[in-house]
């Protein structure tokens, strides 16, 4: 009976495990004072799919004090960031490029949004940063995205 029970715990570990330790999904905000409540989202290697619950907890309005987050290289968000002001609020200043791997719509306070990520996209080992590409917004909004 013992070991039957001790099988049956290691059952319950095992499904727990696969369940609820590897999260594809995190909670990021973003408030008034352009920061992020992150400075790095870690994504178990085996998630395919990542979910990023984006939420804007200030007041301001999305043309004053607009959040988004989008994932590129490290190396590449310079280049993003810059024709993200070309691309203006009616794009949510992302720009159509394929160096952006991943992005979200943009909100004001006391929006949300979700995005999706397709994993596949990614290698590890390579370092990527994500960002708000609001105008000026990426030099404090900015964390590491590591896949594990
Ligand atoms: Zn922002």
């Amino acid at each position: 009976m013992k070991k039957l029970s001790a099988i049956l715990g290691l059952m319950i570990f095992t499904l727990f495990s696969q369940n609820s330790f590897a999260k594809c999904e995190v909670t990021l905000t973003g408030n008034d004072q352009m920061q992020f409540d992150l400075k790095k989202i870690e994504v178990p290697g085996s998630c395919k799919k990542f979910k990023i619950n984006l939420k804007h907890s200030g007041k301001l309005t999305k043309q004053v004090m607009g959040h988004n987050v989008v994932i590129s290289k490290t190396e590449d968000m310079t280049e993003i960031t810059q024709k993200a002001m070309a691309v203006g609020i009616k794009g949510d200043y992302v720009p159509k490029d394929s160096k952006v791997l991943a992005a979200s719509k943009l909100v004001g306070g006391g929006e949300h949004t979700t995005l999706s990520v397709d994993i596949g996209k990614f290698k590890k080992g390579e370092k990527y940063t994500f960002f708000c590409s609001f105008p000026g917004h990426y030099a404090l909004m900015k964390g590491d995205f590591l896949i594990k």
